[in-house]
């Protein structure tokens, strides 16, 4: 039988990929998320209880069960819920192959986000190469928003053929080394499975994180209290914040959160809660209680800030939003001059009950996506030169097709086609 690769989820809606690709006696699974839209482009709202996303698991019986009927292997592209949503269904005994960041990354949010429902996943640092019964998988480290993304290439030993998957990737990051290495390395693939989030935002003008950073120094530099509103896992974001304060001479701020998720990163451009320019404050919120119940992170008050030696000289801060201390902030009659700098997709402020929603007339977003914007993507697609495309992740495949017309493959869900 000859190889064969499937979608099985993912293919004309934004998140939940499920690409399988099936050999003789062996079988590799790459991510096994939950959907972000419908295949009509409607956002689903991510939800993680049972009732929700188990009508999101594919039909494959053994993947559950303690036996499975070909040997198996989960990759994983990076610590997204719309690509690893699902796999807490999964039999522990298959492994999850990953980056150590991606790995590190859902353990803690695990414990902080998800009520511990992914404590128990089979995750296994994989570093270059791995071989895997008639396949070879090769490991990418990409640039994304959250951080220990990476790509995969998988070569079908017994045919030669080569399958890339990009996961979720763009260009305008500060990993600009990592794209140059991926493409270098990655020329000519019989496949290329590619994301196309942006592609139906015609006109959106997509920022590079480099320029969001030169926008924060901008929005701070005002005699303000500034409030940032951010996902800690949003590692190049924090620290283009991070940034901007040492460039505008402010102090950030950070939530016990935000300084735990810091700890998962061993690298010197990236802030941790001892840095200069930085400050932890420990409000009491869930977060910082399941946080503290571990003495280690005790550590965190050596570099803390408390909410009265903030309100001394506010403007001298940029305060990462948490619930407990932005509440406090908005409701001081003696501060009139708050910045609240919106830093996450402006869609979730007409989410209903969405926290921040009713502050929208007064926010200021400063924001960039995640992933690859249509020129970047167009390049990349040329410069990798595939012999056949496959979109994925997008509402837009056809717009591929524009492109690329006599290499693009548009998949459906639940479709395959022979590698050969
Ligand atoms: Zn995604
Ligand atoms: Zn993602």
């Amino acid at each position: 039988m000859a190889t064969v690769l499937k979608i099985l989820q993912g293919a004309g809606q934004i998140g939940g990929n499920i690409v399988v690709i099936e050999g003789n006696n062996s079988r590799i699974i790459i991510d096994f998320g939950i959907p972000l839209t419908e295949l009509n482009g409607n956002p689903i709202d991510l939800k993680l209880d049972d009732q929700t996303i188990t009508k999101y698991l594919p039909d494959i019986p053994d993947l559950y069960n303690d036996t499975q009927e070909k040997e198996t292997v989960i990759l994983l592209s990076h610590a997204h819920p719309d690509h690893f949503g699902l796999m807490r269904y999964l039999n522990q005994n298959i492994k999850i192959y990953t980056t150590q960041t991606t790995k590190s990354l859902i353990k803690k949010c695990s414990n902080i986000l998800y009520q511990n429902l992914y404590d128990n996943l089979n995750l296994q640092e994989i570093k270059n190469k791995k071989n895997f019964c008639d396949f070879i998988i090769e490991i990418y480290p990409v640039d994304h928003s959250v951080g220990g993304a990476c790509a995969f290439k998988i070569t079908d030993t017994l045919t030669g053929k080569t399958i890339l998957y990009s996961g979720d990737i763009r260009c305008h990051g500060r990993n600009r080394n990592d794209i140059n290495k991926f493409i270098n390395d990655n020329r000519k693939p019989d496949y290329f499975i590619i994301e196309g989030t942006t592609l139906n935002r015609d006109g959106y003008n997509i920022k590079s994180e480099k320029e969001i950073e030169n926008e924060f120094v901008k929005n701070i530099e005002q005699n303000k209290v500034n409030i940032v509103c951010c996902s800690p896992l949003n590692i190049q974001r924090i620290i283009s914040v991070y940034n901007a304060c040492i460039r505008a001479n402010k102090t950030f701020v950070i939530d016990p959160y935000t300084a735990y998720m810091l700890e998962v990163y061993a690298d010197k451009e990236i802030p941790n809660y001892k840095s200069e320019h930085l400050k932890v404050y420990c409000a009491p919120t869930t977060q910082t209680k399941k946080i503290f119940k571990d003495e280690r992170y005790k550590k965190y008050h050596k570099n803390k800030i408390t909410f009265k030696e903030i309100m001394t000289n506010p403007e001298n801060y940029v305060i990462k939003d948490n619930s407990r201390v932005s509440k406090s902030i908005l409701k001081r009659k003696d501060i009139n001059d708050i910045n609240i700098i919106y830093s996450y997709w402006d869609g979730y402020l007409y989410k209903r009950n969405y926290r921040w929603g009713k502050y929208k007339d007064k926010l200021k977003i400063v924001h960039t996506s995640g992933h690859i914007r249509k020129n970047d993507l167009i390049e990349l697609i040329n410069k990798i030169n595939p012999q056949n495309i496959i979109p994925i992740h997008t509402l837009s495949a056809n717009k591929f097709e524009e492109y690329f017309e006599d290499k693009t493959i548009v998949m459906q869900n639940d479709s395959e086609l022979k590698v050969s």
